[in-house]
């Protein structure tokens, strides 16, 4: 039986970061779910159809073909490199348009139980837990306060020299969270047997150490 441990949780929590080094601690293989949906996104941009309702079919076409590879840090589309184009508060909003359609949620399954190979995976995103791994051994519901997400956002921006604004980055992520977590299928939420972690008040570090603490138990 392949272990999997699954951190979900909200925009910028930093699960993303710290579900990449429990993945290199550990020696596992690492899902990036959000990164799914955004590639899917951005394939149903670039084949000309927006993102709604009336294209849901088409979009899961698309996304159940999806030739997307993971080369280390780089995201390939085709022969594409995409690691960038995903990356934007734009590709990211309209990932979470795109996650709301269930056919295209339904078309990415088999994609993401895919990654479950040994000697174990460390999935990242907001249903795995409670959709893709309902037997994983442990899960994390990771959250931080909406101020902080916004500040750790705001800090990443400015650091790869983009401009940015903390009133307008904490305005996008709390729309967003609504989106994901009112949605009708796979709605953002803590699995039953999920551990919560707040970690506004911690570095990533630490959150590290007390998913590693819980996953040794
Ligand atoms: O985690 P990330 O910000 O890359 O995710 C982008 C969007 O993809 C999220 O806002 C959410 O709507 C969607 N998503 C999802 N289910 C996942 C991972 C991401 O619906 N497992």
């Amino acid at each position: 039986h392949i272990p999997v441990l699954c951190i979900d949780g909200p925009t910028a929590s930093g699960k993303g970061t710290v579900a990449a080094l429990l993945a290199q601690r550990l020696g596992y293989h690492f899902l990036d779910s959000g990164a799914m949906y955004r590639i899917a996104a951005l394939a149903a941009l670039r084949a000309g159809l927006t993102i709604a309702e009336v294209h849901e079919a088409r979009i899961a076409e698309l996304a159940r073909q999806l030739p997307v590879r993971f080369e280390g840090a780089r995201v390939l589309l085709g022969a594409d490199d995409v690691s960038d184009a995903i990356r934007t508060e734009d590709a990211g909003m309209n990932a979470s348009r795109v996650s709301a359609l269930p056919a295209v949620r339904q078309a990415l399954v088999a994609l993401q139980h895919g990654f479950r190979r040994l000697p174990g995976l460390v999935a990242d995103g907001r249903d795995m837990g409670t959709v893709i791994f309902p037997d994983a051994p442990l899960k994390v519901f990771l959250t931080a306060s909406a101020q902080q997400r916004a500040e750790r956002r705001y800090n990443q921006l400015i650091s790869k020299g983009f401009c940015a604004n903390i009133a307008d980055l904490r305005a996008d992520l709390e729309a967003r969270d609504a989106r994901d977590s009112t949605r009708s299928v796979a709605p953002m939420q803590p699995a039953q047997d999920a551990l919560l972690l707040d970690n506004s008040h911690l570095t990533i570090e630490q959150t590290v150490e007390q998913v590693l603490a819980w996953w040794q138990e």
